[in-house]
């Protein structure tokens, strides 16, 4: 063959794959679109509250973070209308240079305040802080280690940082030793989840902090779901455990109990400085915006000085949690807000979803590969401001549905 044949034979093979085919051969999401059991994507048309709108039909959340049920009290709207008459609606540019106001500041200040910790680093969203700081703190000769349960914004944190990643068993102290001592000569940091966002199950946190010590590691905790809700004062997971001053980095995220968008890293004032100086996603991308940023600091306030709220979402917690066990659902192995209800294969979940959907209860799915294959769920979680009446009509629509699919007698 000469050349000119190899090399048009070399552009005919080149030219037949197209980077696309692939968008153009996903079905999976289709599939579920045409047997309308496609649960992503709805378009609310109210607020995060108990109830929201959705096609011009009241329906009842039970698929909300808002935890303490603050993305719509009055202090919190009022602080960021407030914000945006004084700031305006965007900062136009990085924390770096010139994206830090005088509210960012006040925020970290409190932030850091309230986690009792040195100092704090506001970002944009809490996936953005994953990325930042796993991927600045973790170099070429270090060892990040998480648990498979870990989040999403965690583990791609991880693959960021140029560090090997090595998992542990969900909540498996031996494998967690077994990993440590296999680098015991390695700089480690572990990395957990305060509260697993899907099972809604609590870290051993006293567990990891002891083989932290013995194996010289240190310790961060993705506490998205834990500030507001646990903790004698709402401080979160360190908190529950007494374990404050033992955590070396806390995690938060603003869009679940602290009603807004935005993410913050709280620690020792040297590494948060180092942080500062080194995470990507925060020296390269716009800072949170005035009205997130006041949003955040209202409802601090209001978790301060409002302790019965988070006594309400336990009470609603109890309540849902008992209500599900005596009904005979497989409840998963929460501890918290978040209630699973464990339904086996995908399919269970998405059909029992939009049953709910049909009794006019908003539940969320969570399909393998985000939990373990044969356990799929339905991720109901609860709010502070939900209403006796309302939960009382949950149970009563998944009494309906359960039976109907086989779930319970
Ligand atoms: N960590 C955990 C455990 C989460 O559940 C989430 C949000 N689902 C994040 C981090 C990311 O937070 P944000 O939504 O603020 O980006």
């Amino acid at each position: 063959m000469d050349s000119r044949l190899v090399q048009d034979s070399q552009m005919a093979v080149k030219k037949a794959a197209d980077i696309f085919d692939k968008c153009l051969r996903f079905d999976k999401a289709k599939e579920l679109m045409s047997q309308g059991l496609y649960p992503y994507f709805r378009v609310i048309e109210s607020a995060q509250e108990p109830e929201i709108i959705i096609n011009g039909r009241r329906m009842i959340m039970i698929g909300s973070n808002n935890y303490l049920g603050l993305t719509n009290h009055p202090k919190v709207k009022e602080a960021a209308i407030e914000a945006i008459k004084k700031y305006g609606t965007g900062c136009a540019g990085s924390r770096f240079l010139n994206g830090t106001l005088d509210i960012h500041v006040k925020l970290e200040e409190k932030l850091a305040r309230f986690m009792r910790k040195e100092a704090a680093l506001v970002f944009s969203t809490g996936f953005q802080v994953n990325l930042g700081v796993i991927s600045a703190l973790v170099g070429k000769d270090d060892i990040v280690i998480i648990d498979k349960m870990d989040h999403a914004s965690i583990i791609d944190g991880c693959r960021l940082s140029f560090g090997d990643i090595r998992k542990f068993r969900h909540n498996d102290m031996n494998d967690l030793e077994r990993v440590l001592k296999e680098y015991e000569a390695k700089d480690k940091l572990i990395v957990v989840d305060g509260v697993f966002s899907m099972e809604g199950d609590i870290a051993s946190l006293p567990e990891i902090i002891t083989l932290a010590r013995k194996y010289g590691a240190r310790v961060m905790v993705d506490d998205a779901h834990g500030i507001g809700v646990l903790g004698q004062s709402g401080r979160g997971t360190a908190e529950h455990f007494g374990l404050e001053d033992d955590v070396d980095l806390i995690m938060g995220t603003y869009s679940k109990s602290l009603a807004s968008i935005g993410g913050f890293i709280a620690g020792s004032a040297d590494v948060i400085h180092y942080i500062k100086h080194c995470a990507r996603p925060l020296i390269f991308s716009a800072s949170p915006p005035p009205a997130s940023v006041a949003s955040v600091s209202a409802a601090l306030d209001i978790i301060e000085n409002e302790p019965e709220r988070r006594e309400a979402l336990w009470r609603n917690t109890k309540k849902m949690f008992n209500g599900f066990n005596e009904l005979g659902f497989e409840v998963g192995p929460s501890q918290t807000p978040i209630i699973p209800i464990v339904v086996g294969e995908n399919h269970n979940a998405f059909l029992m979803a939009m049953m709910l959907q049909e009794e006019g209860i908003f539940a969320n799915v969570a399909v393998s590969p985000a939990v373990p294959n044969g356990k799929a769920l339905i991720r109901t979680s609860y709010m502070a401001t939900h209403t006796e009446e309302q939960l009382d009509k949950v149970l009563e629509a998944f009494k309906k549905v359960g039976k109907k699919l086989g779930f319970i007698n």
